[in-house]
């Protein structure tokens, strides 16, 4: 087929691949979430719903992109990390980005409802997106560590200013600059001993963030096949059960397949620990 005399335009739009062997990790942000929290009024400091629907959204971009191995998130934002050796539309920069910041905000608008269902969004949400290409797994750990050190600085200064303002009685501007200049073990002592609150009682979603990876699990339950045929009723009312269950049955000379699962964790990812049961991740 011949294109039109006005398909030379085609020619402007460049190319924009992203460099073959690297880590590449995508973050989206949500755009004026402050705004966006106070109109819907989140709870201060942490709305633990709000935090869900951004799993949720994080969770159906998993699902969508298999090569994504490990997702971050907190706040307002989110990482996403793929495999290095992808080959995910070609490593289109733009197509990428586009494609899985849409996803993720249809996502977070489709499923609103279902966890903020007595707050009607006053305005559509945007969040925008990023691509940072990363040379090598250190830079990778040291990006994820960066996030999660971040979480930790902001959640623990949130705590004691929202224990400031909600239980003593202060005004943001007093409890701002009661805060000014603090260290980490001064605000764990305001909390402990004007509130007693001990932080490492917090929430581990609120103090460690979000972690999803694909990991491999058993299956629920296998049936056995004894008795059974893939002929007789028996076995298909079986099989019919299992199927819509997600158990996999054995079938004559086939190995049960292990099945790989998005799992979400509110763990540490800044030591060695978490990366070292998970070699694959860097791979
Ligand atoms: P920008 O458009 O530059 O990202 P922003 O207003 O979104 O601006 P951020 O630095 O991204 O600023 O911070 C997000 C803000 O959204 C937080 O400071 C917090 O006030 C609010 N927020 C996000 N999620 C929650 C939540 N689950 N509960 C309470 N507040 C939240
Ligand atoms: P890609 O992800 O590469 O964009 P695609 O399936 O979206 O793939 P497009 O070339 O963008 O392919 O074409 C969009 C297709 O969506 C059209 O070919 C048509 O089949 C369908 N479509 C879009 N809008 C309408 C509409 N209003 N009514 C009927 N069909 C539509
Ligand atoms: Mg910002
Ligand atoms: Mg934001
Ligand atoms: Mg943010
Ligand atoms: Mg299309």
């Amino acid at each position: 087929m011949t294109g039109s005399r006005y398909e030379y335009v085609k020619n402007f739009e460049l190319p924009d691949p992203i460099l073959p062997g690297t880590f590449m990790v995508l973050r989206i942000d949500g755009r004026a979430f402050h705004r966006l929290s106070s109109e819907h009024g989140f709870v201060k400091p942490n709305d633990e719903r709000a935090l869900e629907l951004m799993d949720h959204a994080a969770r159906d971009v998993m699902n969508e992109f298999k090569d994504i191995v490990l997702a971050f998130g907190e706040s307002d934002e989110y990482s996403f990390l793929f495999r290095k050796s992808t080959s995910l539309y070609n490593r289109r920069h733009s197509k990428i980005l586009t494609t899985v910041t849409s996803l993720f905000t249809s996502s977070y608008v489709y499923n609103w409802s279902r966890y903020l269902p007595n707050i009607a969004l006053k305005y559509p949400p945007t969040f925008d997106g990023r691509i940072v290409v990363y040379p090598s797994p250190k830079e990778v750990r040291d990006y994820f560590a960066w996030r999660q050190a971040d979480t930790h600085i902001n959640n623990l200064y949130n705590a004691v200013f929202w224990a400031l303002v909600q239980q003593g009685g202060e005004t943001t501007a007093n409890a701002h600059s009661i805060l000014r200049g603090t260290v980490s073990s001064q605000k764990h002592e305001i909390l402990h001993s004007r509130f007693g609150i001990n932080y490492n009682s917090i929430s581990a979603r609120f103090r460690k963030g979000s972690v999803f990876v694909r990991e491999r699990v058993q299956p629920v339950s296998v049936v056995p096949l004894e008795g059974y045929s893939g002929q007789n009723k028996a076995y298909k009312d079986v099989s019919d059960r299992a199927t819509s269950e997600g158990i996999l049955l054995p079938q004559k000379g086939k190995k049960v397949k292990l099945r790989f699962t998005v799992l979400l964790y509110h763990c540490d990812i800044i030591g060695d620990v978490f990366w070292d049961q998970r070699p694959n991740i860097l791979q």
